[in-house]
């Protein structure tokens, strides 16, 4: 059985994109039951077995993911891998490769999916608080601009289930964000890091009507695995969510 996607954002014929939700997986609780995490303290078996499922609903032979950190790294993909990798410390993935997923881990915080049609580059980002604080949309939009000559105003973006401003209580937010971000507070302690996002986008040069937010709230739903809801629940531990992007492998 294939694994459905609650959210397959592309109507591009070459590009795939989608983020999936926590059901028709394989791993027990608390991380049932399509946990794409290895670092949670999932089982290594099942967690495999739930990116198999992944890559073939999608029909991806190799998945690019990486062990994020909040920081601002950025890996360009440059030659197709024999297998699938993990990297170590990476937050943004790119590459212009073709029939590669590029695949982001998350629980709460957006996975940003970017694509230049024009040059045919991707790239999915990680990004928390912490990375929105750090402009690691930003910089991987310059990174493709660098690395692809994309030009922003080509590259459309796509926001995955997160945070909402429903839920963003950021009680130490006076030490924890800058106060450009104060615009954004919707009441008080309360922050919308989806317009965040589509602003940081803007300020980089993409077209507005280019970026997409899929505006459902991770902690408010239950199809998605939740960090915040697992604190409100217990002891945090939960599985996460995976969002994945791919050029297909022959060009249509
Ligand atoms: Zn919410």
């Amino acid at each position: 059985m294939l694994t459905p996607c609650t959210h397959i954002t592309s109507s591009v014929p070459d590009l795939i994109q989608a983020t999936f939700n926590s059901y028709h997986g394989v791993s027990a609780a608390p991380f049932a039951s399509l946990n794409g995490s290895f670092g949670v303290g999932d089982c290594a078996d099942k967690v495999q077995a739930n990116r198999n499922r992944m890559k073939q609903a999608l029909g991806i032979n190799r998945l690019i993911s990486a062990r994020q950190v909040h920081g601002d790294q950025i890996f360009r993909l440059g030659e197709t891998p024999d297998s699938d990798q993990e990297l170590d410390g990476i937050d943004a993935l790119m590459t212009d490769r073709r029939g590669v997923g590029l695949m982001i881990q998350h629980a709460d915080c957006q996975a940003i999916l970017l694509h230049d049609p024009v040059q045919s580059a991707i790239a999915a980002v990680h990004c928390g608080w912490r990375g929105s604080v750090i402009r690691i949309i930003e910089k991987t939009v310059e990174m493709m601009n660098s690395c692809y000559q994309s030009r922003p105003e080509d590259i459309a973006a796509s926001i995955s289930p997160s945070l909402g401003p429903c839920c963003s209580e950021f009680i130490n937010h006076r030490q924890e964000l800058p106060t450009s971000f104060q615009a954004f507070q919707t009441r008080s302690n309360y922050f919308d890091f989806w317009q965040i996002s589509r602003f940081q986008l803007m300020e980089v040069g993409l077209h507005p009507e280019k970026i997409s937010v899929a505006g459902i709230c991770t902690s408010c739903s239950p199809d998605f695995f939740s960090y915040r809801r697992a604190i409100r629940q217990g002891n945090g531990i939960t599985g996460r969510n995976c969002t994945i992007i791919s050029l297909t492998a022959t060009h249509k």
